[in-house]
């Protein structure tokens, strides 16, 4: 076959790319992008730097418990101290090793070892295999490297919850005695929780080692939020192509949800998409109440796909009932013969009535359903 060049012709992209009208820096609204400011997190910053800080004398930093719901910074911060604390350590001629290590996506003591040995070295990998050893061999492994290294290593392990879960208390263990182990290096331990409780599940020598310092991280206003948007809207959009409105409502949004800054970031960036597609030169609050009902029903629809099966099966008994009395109503009895209908249907085993009713009320519980508990 012959190529054939159109050139000077029409392309199929010409019509779908037009110049960018609403987004100046896209990035800026992604949940990975780091800012260099962050509005009202001034006492935590410095509060987080003042305790890293003996690190650039090269004495130890304490280990750092930090809690706060989610999205109130902490993630982005720690990573940001960080290259921080890197900057001022290369201007200074300082050792200083950090690592971020996300405990949800890393939560065996393998993997979380693993990730330390690569932040001291790029050829960790050629010296320890990413899985097979003992994992006492990997340890020492890495005991090895770091006094081999010298300096301090920053470790961070966000979402530590995940580890003490898994029964990974384990990790923690070792990790906190490690430093009694290293002859000529230092290791701190900076531990993420967005559960304040979650201590209670640790060994006690675990807990006073961890938590020799901890901050905690306050869920932000809807005026915070705002700002916080505002300030990252100057980054992300053209000028006067987002309704001012919008902010204080995304912001609004966000704070009767625990003042969760990710999820008003979210949302902005969804709206401002919504309005791109459409072609829209004003992104306005018509855009943030779609994204609204688009955040809703993800959220809905992972919660769905998560429900095990029993679950699932009586939750589509009351979806299909809706609706078959006029006050919409309907009772544990009626949810239940749907129930046995869609079990017969599917050949799956089915529970007793009883059973389906725990589950209604379960449901109940985790907001999918509203239940009443009525008696006759
Ligand atoms: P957490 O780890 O506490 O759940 P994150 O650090 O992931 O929260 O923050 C969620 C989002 O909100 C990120 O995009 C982060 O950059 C942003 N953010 C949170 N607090 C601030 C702030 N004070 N200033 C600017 N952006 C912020
Ligand atoms: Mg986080």
């Amino acid at each position: 076959m012959k190529k054939v060049r159109h050139t000077g012709s029409h392309n199929v992209f010409d019509n779908i790319m037009k110049k960018e009208r609403i987004f100046k820096n896209r990035e800026a609204l992604s949940p990975t992008f780091i800012p260099s400011f962050f509005p009202h997190r001034d006492n935590e910053i410095n509060g987080f730097a003042n305790i890293l800080k003996p690190a650039l004398y090269g004495a130890r930093p304490s280990n750092i418990l930090i809690y706060g719901q989610t999205g109130t910074g902490k993630t982005a911060i720690a990573k940001f101290i960080c290259d921080q604390i890197l900057e001022k350590a290369e201007k200074e001629n300082k050792q200083i090793h950090t690592a971020y290590i996300n405990c949800k996506q890393t939560n065996t003591p393998y993997g979380v070892l693993t990730n330390i040995g690569k932040s001291y070295s790029n050829e960790w990998e050629t010296i320890v295999p990413n899985a097979g050893w003992r994992i006492d061999k990997v340890y020492a492994a890495l005991k090895q490297k770091a006094d081999d290294n010298g300096g301090i290593a920053i470790v961070i392990l966000d979402e530590i919850d995940a580890l003490v879960n898994k029964k990974g208390d384990d990790i923690l263990y070792h990790l906190t005695g490690l430093n009694s182990d290293l002859s000529n290096s230092k290791i701190s331990l900076i531990g993420i929780s967005n559960d304040s409780k979650f201590t209670t599940w640790l060994d006690p020598r675990v807990k006073s080692r961890l938590g020799e310092e901890s901050l905690t991280f306050a869920p932000y206003n809807a005026l915070q939020i705002e700002e916080i948007l505002s300030q990252r809207a100057q980054i992300a959009f053209h000028d006067n192509v987002v309704d001012p409105l919008v902010l204080t409502y995304c912001a609004s949004k966000a704070a009767q949800q625990h003042g969760d800054a990710r999820k008003a970031l979210d949302l902005l960036r969804i709206s401002a998409e919504l309005a791109e597609r459409d072609d829209s030169e004003l992104v306005t609050i018509k855009y943030v109440n779609k994204a609204q009902n688009i955040m809703e029903i993800d959220q809905v629809r992972s919660i769905v796909s998560t429900l095990p099966i029993q679950y699932k099966a009586t939750l589509a008994g009351v979806v299909l009932n809706q609706g078959k009395r006029k006050d919409g109503h309907q009772t544990t009895g009626e949810v239940y013969s749907t129930y046995m209908q869609i079990c017969k249907h599917f050949s799956l085993d089915h529970l007793s009535q009883r059973r389906v009713g725990h589950i209604i009320s379960e449901l109940d519980m985790q907001g999918m359903i509203n239940a009443k508990i009525v008696s006759l």
